[in-house]
């Protein structure tokens, strides 16, 4: 894929945390489009997506002068109360493109100048490594999640082929632990995983979130049923694993491994 690059100036970065985010006083998303393009990626039926007329993880627009926007509007925002940032929502803020254009990392050092009551990283790329002065400066205001959905990279490439390998994440995941910075793995959304995941997370983290499509997409599911998603479970015969009530094989397996305070559900694991 050969992703279509635009560099747009943004009026404002801060967006109000509603819906799943609701516990956040803002999300902050420091590009528009994803070129992970993940096929269960329910972005790609949103506004942001259908309006351009182009296929989801085509095209990425990358926030230009995002720093000094957003130095402004969060200096405004922490005068009004806390300021809590989910970032990101509707991208990750790790697109390999950020390898060069630091939008992430220019964002992260108007917070580290400037701090927010608390930060939520979402990412599932191993770029996020490279701003561990930055995250570590946050101290205990910053969670690094993540994404994890499991352990079988056969099972990631066949949903999720642009995405980076899952050995790399979990290397991350051990990478960040490893320099103190808060973390957690994020199996979301779940996918078909071997019963020895639990095991390979628990010298990583002491917290893992567990989420689908069913709790997890802001319409009980409905979103990801249009997007045909049981078809790619169908070809892989694990149409098991594509039910409301399948997310239990994966808590039951991480409750013989991991403490009860460890384990988060949906959208508790999301929260600041
Ligand atoms: S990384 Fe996140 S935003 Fe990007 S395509 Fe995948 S699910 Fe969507």
């Amino acid at each position: 894929m050969n992703p279509e690059y635009t560099h747009k100036t943004p009026k404002s970065l801060l967006n109000k945390g509603t819906g799943f985010l609701a516990g956040y006083s803002h999300s902050l998303n420091p590009y528009t489009g994803c070129t992970f393009a993940c096929s269960y990626c329910y972005v790609r039926q949103m506004p942001v997506s259908t309006f351009r007329g182009k296929a989801w993880g085509s095209w990425v627009d990358i926030k230009s002068d995002a720093a000094d926007v957003f130095r402004k509007e969060l200096q405004k925002a922490k005068s009004k109360g806390p300021v809590t940032i989910f970032m990101s929502s509707s991208t990750d803020p790790y697109q390999p493109i950020e390898y060069k254009e630091n939008v992430t990392r220019s964002l992260l050092e108007v917070m580290v100048a400037d701090p927010p009551d608390f930060l939520f990283v979402q990412t599932r790329s191993p770029l996020v490594r490279r701003d561990i002065d930055l995250l570590a400066r946050l101290g205990s205001n910053v969670r690094v999640s993540i994404t994890v959905e499991t352990d079988r990279e056969e099972i990631r490439k066949h949903f999720s082929p642009y995405a980076p390998p899952i050995a790399a994440r979990l290397k991350t995941l051990e990478i960040l632990t490893d320099a103190g910075i808060p973390t957690q793995a994020t199996i979301a959304p779940m996918l078909p995983s071997s019963d020895s995941f639990a095991h390979t997370l628990r010298p990583l983290v002491n917290r893992v979130c567990v989420d689908d499509y069913f709790m997890g997409d802001g319409s009980g599911g409905k979103r990801t049923k249009s997007l045909g998603i049981i078809q790619k479970y169908k070809e892989l015969g694990l149409e098991e694993w594509y039910h409301p009530d399948a997310y239990r094989i994966v808590i039951e397996r991480l409750q013989q491994i991991f403490a009860e305070d460890e384990l988060f559900v949906s959208q508790q694991g999301f929260e600041p």
